[in-house]
């Protein structure tokens, strides 16, 4: 962690070219233009709306589908989930899928890409993806997708998705719905999304044993939809649900599971019994050790002899 400021250094003056740089804060501090317009209930519930619908194509387009194959579906939605991806503005589907692809080959060694502990919280959290070297990514890390020519596009071209969406936000409800549905809204998917490769490396409790700093944290799985359960992810990542069991909640896995009912994803991959069983075991074990660590540290009653009245003639 001690390092983290003089790699963010490293990042603004050697690698990131400025305008690249300068042009990100710039989107950023579009959030301010919340002032801009009257507070209303409305306009937050479109900002929800936003966050939400675009958040699922992250988790599941992004992640679980382009990144781990977790599941199938057909070329078309295929191409509508790589759009919906697209429109948080988080880059394209291929660059995304083939860097998280390395994220896990090389976790939270020298070679990871984001590893907080390697190289701080801050450049884990959003500096990385700055850097010029991290511009490109190695088609070879993703030819299952990287076939497909209308992938290829929406790639190349993964700015027109959310110029489309904020220019319909505009026509649908003006500056108000403008500045709540795309500016807010996107810039709390960017830094939520993002706590997955700074936070959920940091924070939140090991069940498995999965050779990195991956966490399983409620609030983090709340808040990205079901990808605060790293830890669970890591140790096996081709799962669809990142919530292995039913109280771990899990919202893009509940959406999948819809749309198979449906036909229009079918072969949900799921963890194996014998990896819900050692979770559960793990579980057990840590109750176990935490009970036992609690009697020991509670103070005991030491029994003493009843005193003695003694009674005196006078
Ligand atoms: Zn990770
Ligand atoms: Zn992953």
């Amino acid at each position: 962690m001690d390092n983290s400021h003089s790699s963010v250094e490293t990042v603004v003056k050697h690698q990131a070219p400025v305008l690249f740089f300068v042009l990100f804060f710039m989107i950023q501090a579009t959030v301010f233009t919340v002032f801009t317009v009257p507070f209303s209930w409305e306009l937050v519930l479109v900002a929800v709306v936003s966050y939400f619908v675009r958040m699922f194509g992250i988790t599941a387009a992004y992640h679980r589908y382009f990144s781990h194959s977790s599941f199938k579906t057909s070329r078309v939605f295929q191409f509508v989930l790589a759009w919906i991806g697209s429109m948080s503005m988080q880059k394209g589907v291929l660059w995304w899928a083939a860097h998280h692809r390395n994220h896990h080959k090389y976790s939270d060694t020298e070679k990871d890409i984001h590893s907080p502990s390697r190289k701080g919280f801050w450049y884990s959290h959003m500096f990385w993806f700055l850097r010029d070297e991290y511009n490109d990514y190695e088609t070879k890390l993703i030819p299952d997708f990287y076939k497909y020519p209308e992938l290829r596009w929406i790639d190349r071209n993964h700015w027109i998705p959310p110029l489309t969406f904020a220019i319909g936000l505009y026509l649908a409800g003006g500056w108000g719905w403008l500045v709540y549905g795309y500016a807010v809204a996107t810039f709390f998917l960017g830094h939520a999304t993002w706590t997955i490769n700074s936070l959920s490396h940091v924070y939140g409790s090991t069940r498995f044993e999965s050779r990195d700093t991956s966490k399983n944290n409620l609030f983090l799985a709340l808040l990205t939809m079901g990808e605060g359960w790293h830890n669970n992810h890591h140790y096996y990542c081709s799962s669809a649900n990142q919530g292995f069991y039913w109280y771990e909640v899990d919202l893009s896995y509940y959406i999948l599971k819809a749309l198979s009912w449906v036909g229009i994803v079918w072969d949900l991959k799921k963890p194996p019994v014998k990896v819900l069983d050692e979770g559960l075991r793990r579980d057990a074990e840590k109750k176990a050790a935490l009970s036992a660590a609690k009697n020991l540290s509670k103070p005991r009653k030491i029994k003493t002899a009843p005193s003695r009245t003694v009674v005196t003639s006078s």
